[in-house]
């Protein structure tokens, strides 16, 4: 449980400003996250980390020398938005190139990815590799699909201390991807985490039970049991860990970093009872323990847990490991002094260019810009409805919310058509927009669709209508890979897929207003039919049988949106706007 907040909308925004206050010497605010304040030698690779906050010391915790350059930090378990990575990477960049690292979740990886493309679009060479270091996740097989928890540290540290020492972007890419690969994790979960304000846990785990493999943000486990002692539980994270040794380490004999990582609301000394038995199994097993860490690394805000990591190394790894640490969480060795840069040399990237764009693209940009602006008159128009619908098994911040992203969308793609964008960039800012300002859900499934979209808009020629359906059929997709929701869940998933699917079938044979008008209807009516259904996810889940009746707030919105798009696109006067 959390007790201490002012505006829980406001909470992850403010613990970056005091996050900020307290460090000085080792971070500088930037949009976006954090960077180092201190000098970094011109050329370096810089090492951009990030992700949801809620995690502390990942992610900001883990930015200075020997470790991060920057740390992307989204809003509490989001992911951070596309600009505000490539706000962080601009603002770290020391014209070595930009190495992105971070756990592997949907939302990390759709917005991480756009801002490679934005970076390497702008000639900044950048490269990523995702942290897949869970076992409980997926099988060993799918190994690429796992998800990353406490393994973070191993793989950005690798990363970080190549980067030091002079290595070129490749490389360290190489390495973090060697680190990535021996390094594996798996944890257990006592009792969920609850976010400032929530009226309750995310998840629950019943009383007396132990989710076995759970993942950090309550992401189903792979079992249940009884919470056993602790010499049980160490047998169990361990045998699991020496059950899926990395190809080419040779156990006995081999060298390992055992890293027992609390996740929030576990003791220390729960732990220390636990790593007891964890450093004898490792010795009877004839494993080398070499520079042990217990404590917290990556946390799931108040989550009681625990996961062990074991980082099997070679000669390679090892000599990277050893290299000295300063940032605000962690310390090993001793840097030495580190000049602090000068605010005035290290002002934030030029984040604000726009990239070229010809004639074609920016008359599609004109029309994405007036297809927001009809989107903002629905938004004002019917906002009092949707917080009333939002009221009955939500938390009735619908309505407010889609204005605040709407009309913060609106103004940046302004902003951008008068700078001269295409038609993808003002879309994209757009998206930015929305995401950074509305808060809520709906806010950061706006962003993805609009950000999906622009995608395909490109910013060169005038877009194919098929080029719009594959943005709205990717903006499906991006939504369900983010939200997890599925069709029937009684979601905005209800209205958008039936949208996305007749839009696809329509624009080959007919033209891209009459295709969009087909696939608004198709999504009103799948709109009104969720008023039948029960809720499975978001806020309105705890509540559900009280919104048997009432349609879901975002499928609705969502189908107006469409619907007045729609008239929009069929308006006979439009190419005169
Ligand atoms: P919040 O739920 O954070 O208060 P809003 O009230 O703005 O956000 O939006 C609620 C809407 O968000 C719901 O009506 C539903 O359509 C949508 N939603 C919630 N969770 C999900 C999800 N996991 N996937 C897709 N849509 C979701
Ligand atoms: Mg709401």
């Amino acid at each position: 449980m959390t007790r201490l907040w002012n505006d829980p909308a406001e909470f992850a925004d403010e613990m970056i400003d005091g996050f900020v206050a307290a460090n000085g010497r080792s971070v500088r605010r930037v949009t976006g996250g954090v960077v180092r304040s201190t000098v970094v030698p011109s050329g370096q690779v810089a090492v951009v980390v990030g992700g949801g906050s809620g995690h502390y010391p990942a992610f900001g915790g883990l930015v200075g020398p020997g470790l991060a350059h920057g740390a992307a930090m989204g809003n509490l378990f989001a992911s951070p938005s596309t600009q505000q990575v490539y706000a962080v990477a601009k603002a770290a960049d020391a014209g070595g190139g930009v190495f992105l690292s971070y756990g592997n979740y949907a939302g990390d990886v759709l917005n991480f990815d756009a801002a490679q493309e934005r970076l390497r679009a702008e000639g900044i060479r950048c490269e990523t590799v995702t942290v897949t270091d869970d076992v409980a996740s997926a099988p060993a097989a799918e190994a690429h699909k796992r998800r990353g928890i406490a393994g973070d540290l191993t793989v950005f540290r690798s990363a970080a201390a190549a980067a030091e020492a002079g290595a070129d972007l490749g490389e360290v890419a190489r390495i973090a991807a060697h680190a990535n690969a021996r390094t594996r994790s798996f944890g257990v979960a006592f009792s969920g985490c609850t976010l400032p304000g929530a009226g309750a846990p995310l998840f629950t785990v019943p009383e007396g039970r132990m989710a076995i493999g759970l993942g950090i943000h309550g992401e189903p486990g792979v079992d249940e049991a009884a919470i056993p002692t602790a010499d049980e539980l160490a047998d169990l994270l361990v045998s699991r860990l020496l059950g899926e040794i990395p190809d080419g380490v040779t156990v006995p004999g081999a060298r390992v970093v055992p890293i027992l990582n609390g996740l929030g609301s576990l003791k220390y000394e729960e732990m220390f009872v636990v790593y007891r038995r964890i450093a004898r199994l490792l010795e009877d097993a004839g494993v080398e323990v070499v520079d042990p860490h217990v404590g917290e690394y990556c946390t799931s805000f108040d989550m009681a847990g625990t996961s062990l990591t074991l980082f099997w190394l070679d000669d390679e790894l090892a000599g990277l490991w050893e290299t000295p640490v300063d940032t605000p969480a962690y310390r090993r060795g001793s840097v030495g002094p580190v000049a602090q840069a000068d605010a005035a040399e290290v002002a934030d990237g030029d984040i604000d260019a726009i990239p070229d764009a010809d004639d074609a693209s920016r008359r599609a940009a004109r029309l994405v810009h007036t297809a927001l602006r009809t989107l903002v008159d629905t938004i004002d128009t019917h906002v009092d409805e949707l917080g009333r619908m939002d009221s009955v098994a939500g938390d009735g911040d619908h309505g407010i919310g889609m204005q605040r992203g709407s009309h913060a969308a609106l103004a940046a793609a302004t902003n951008a058509v008068t700078a001269g964008a295409g038609a993808r960039t003002t879309l994209e800012r757009a998206a930015d927009a929305w995401s950074d300002r509305a808060g809520g859900t709906s806010g950061a499934l706006w962003g993805v669709i609009l950000s999906s979209i622009a995608t395909e808009l490109g910013d060169a020629g005038a877009p194919e209508p098929t080029a719009v359906a594959r943005g709205v059929d990717a903006a499906a997709r991006g939504v369900m890979a983010y939200g997890k929701a599925e069709v029937g869940d009684k979601t905005l998933v209800d209205a958008l897929v039936p949208f996305a699917e007749t839009l696809t079938a329509q624009v080959a044979s007919r033209d891209l207003a009459a295709a969009w008008t087909a696939a608004a209807k198709a999504s009103t009516e799948a709109a009104a039919a969720t008023a039948d259904l029960l809720p499975r996810m978001g806020r309105a889940r705890t509540h559900g049988e009280h919104s048997v009746g009432t349609l879901d707030p975002g499928a609705h919105s969502l189908a107006l949106i469409a619907s007045a798009v729609g008239a929009m696109l069929a308006d006979p006067t439009l190419e005169e706007n």
